[in-house]
Parts: structure tokens; sequence; C-alpha cells
């Protein structure tokens, strides 16, 4: 891959990196700002609590994502950014455009998928 596109996913993938923390950090904020007293209606209650658990969730997927990002951003300081984790050989600059943080070339994510439903 050339240098300009591996500046272009760099770029990218910090710019996801920054999008991501500082959606987590607002998120933080909110659930950890002054409750505003007992709710007297139990359906509220419930219904704030159901936001809780999703807040929750999609946290948890975020510091999934967040790691991926920090992965790609190391390989790339590493220069070993899009080879396969697997078989070693290139990752396809138009996968890796498609999806940066990937860790897998097309064969093996197909292998890997084959071998899940299996
Ligand atoms: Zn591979």
């Amino acid at each position: 891959m050339r240098k300009q596109e591996l500046a272009r996913i760099r770029a990218k993938l910090e710019a996801q990196l920054a999008g991501l923390l500082g959606e987590g950090a607002e998120m933080v904020h909110r659930m950890s700002a002054p409750d505003d007293g007992e709710l007297p209606d139990p359906n509220d209650r419930a219904s704030r609590e159901t936001d809780t658990n999703r807040a929750l969730r999609l946290r948890d997927r975020d510091r999934k994502l967040i790691a991926k990002v920090e992965e790609a951003l190391a390989r790339l300081d590493a220069g070993r950014y899009g080879l396969c984790e697997s078989c070693g050989g290139r990752i396809s600059p138009a996968r890796l455009k498609a999806r940066p943080v990937t860790t897998l070339c097309i064969d093996c994510k197909r292998e890997a998928e084959q071998r899940e439903r299996a």
C-alpha cells in the first residue's frame, strides 16, 4: 500500500477514535449526572433502567471498537498494517479502505466465518 493511502487510513482511524472517545465521555457524563430524585411512576423508573442498560451495552460495543482502532493504529506505527493476522499475506487495499480495522484477508475471513457457522 502506498504511503499516501496509509496516511489517509491513519487519519480515518484517528478521527474514528476521537469520535468514539468523545461519545463515550459524553455518555459517562450523562450517566453520572446527579439523580433528580425518586421517580414516582414505576413506568418511568423502568424506562430509565432500560436506557441505562442500553447505554452500557453501547459502551461495551464501543470499547471493543476502540480497542480495534487502537490496534490498527499500533500496526500502522509498527509498519505491519495491512498484513493478514492468519496467513501473513497482504490484505487488499480495497478491503482495508472499506474496513480499516480488519486483521484478516478476505480468504481467511471467509474461512473464519465458515468455521463459526459449522
Ligand atoms: Zn489471510
